[in-house]
């Protein structure tokens, strides 16, 4: 037990002390001595007062039927030294104070001090944020998540999975748990982008003042406007000029096959993942192993069958195929990453110019397509030189023959954005 030693008592007001601290700390004190009697509390009481303090000059002018008790004594000193109250904060005001406990863009991917802890910012966020809505009493309840979760800068609320929680445990862990190093490459994009937007705008100006040349202020303009601070759009998005040309290996199939329109592929719709970190890519290879793309055999398509019908018991039949979930492949089909058209898994062409018409019953499923791209664009075609060539062949008997072509997986990663 640490022994009491209250600190010196003057009773003028100063900031470092408080009367009512000071009875206390004294209390504490005498409690420690055995010092019981109001006789002798009171004969030690005077040796904690400053020196010719106003508290020692009280002290030596108390009457003594206000000494008759240690009783009597406190409602004299509480009398002189009335114990400030402190105000009980409402709802109301703890309400007020949990939306104005907001966490800022720029303290994002830093580190604090929690309970003198080292911990992100987003951690002593989400606990001060629980405390406050357990002091509110609302903390079991849904009551105002979604408004406090709408003052979080993007890059957290991108990254938070769910729009709804149970309860404010719920939503604190779930900020909690955000991987702080996610955050910190968050930011950096952020601020990246920002650094790019605002060079452009400098441009722009520079442009609109010196020469009022149309084209070249259209130009960026136009950059402009595909521009966007908005961290969920992927850097290797190829909506701004990628210098990607096609192969001319699609023309010629073109001409050969007059019956099909070539169509861009719908089949490739992907929610990518932000940036490919080399933990992203290890998840990627993982979810492949765990897909093992069987032949096309009797065995092999009641093995695909089970692990599809485990795949929609798992996520969902409609549950649109990310970077998580991962997606079993059509036995007979191109090896995943080989370069492989994503809407028909052959080789010879890309996704965005298949022969097989959207619709068409040999084009595979969308989820699978959409795996594919997520993959070939994150690990790229790494399976290209070991993989059998898979060609399509046509139901009149033509078979495309065309060499492989080099597969930009970013340009087919493109599409229309429904599942
Ligand atoms: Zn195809």
């Amino acid at each position: 037990m640490t022994t009491e030693t209250p600190q010196i008592f003057h009773g003028d007001g100063r900031a470092s002390e408080n009367p009512a601290d000071f009875l206390k700390s004294f209390n504490r004190a005498m409690r420690q001595q055995s010092i019981t009697t109001a006789a002798d509390k009171l004969d030690a009481f005077g040796d904690y007062l400053g020196t010719s303090s106003q508290a020692e000059v009280w002290f030596q002018a108390v009457p003594t039927i206000s000494r008759a008790t240690w009783a009597t004594f406190v409602i004299a000193f509480e009398a002189r030294w009335p114990p400030v109250k402190i105000a009980e904060k409402t709802k109301a005001e703890y309400e007020k104070e949990l939306l104005e406990h907001t966490l800022q863009r720029a303290d994002i991917g830093k580190k604090t001090k929690l309970y003198d802890r080292e911990c992100w910012t987003h951690v002593a966020w989400a606990a001060k944020t629980l405390q406050l809505a357990t002091s509110a009493g609302i903390a079991q309840s849904t009551s105002m998540i979604w408004q406090v979760r709408s003052t979080l800068p993007d890059i957290v609320k991108d990254l938070l999975k769910d729009e709804e929680y149970a309860n404010w445990t719920d939503f604190a862990k779930a900020v909690t748990e955000l991987k702080g190093n996610r955050l910190v490459e968050k930011q950096e994009q952020y601020n990246r982008q920002a650094q790019e937007l605002n060079a452009l705008k400098t441009d722009l100006a520079r442009i609109r003042q010196r020469t009022p040349a149309p084209s070249a202020v259209d130009t960026l303009q136009s950059q402009f406007s595909r521009m966007s601070v908005n961290t969920t759009t992927s850097p290797g998005t190829p909506q701004v000029n990628s210098g990607y040309t096609r192969t001319p290996t699609n023309q010629n199939q073109q001409s050969t096959q007059p019956t099909y329109s070539r169509q861009p592929s719908n089949a490739a719709v992907t929610q990518q993942p932000t940036v490919v970190t080399e933990e992203l890519k290890a998840n990627i290879r993982r979810l492949i192993a765990a897909f093992p793309h069987h032949p096309d055999t009797a065995t092999g398509n009641a093995a695909h069958l089970a692990q599809i019908t485990h795949w929609n018991g798992k996520w969902g039949e409609n549950t649109r195929v990310t970077h998580e979930t991962g997606y079993p492949l059509k036995p007979g089909t191109a090896t995943i990453c080989s370069g492989e058209c994503f809407a028909c898994g052959t080789h010879g062409h890309n996704s965005r110019s298949c022969i097989l018409p959207p619709g068409d019953a040999a084009r595979l499923e969308r989820k699978e397509a959409a795996w594919r791209a997520i993959t070939s664009r994150v690990l790229g075609t790494f399976n290209r030189f070991s993989a059998t060539p898979i060609s399509l062949v046509m139901n009149d008997g033509y078979e495309i023959t065309s060499a492989w072509i080099e597969e930009v997986p970013e340009q087919q990663g493109k599409a229309d954005g429904s599942t």
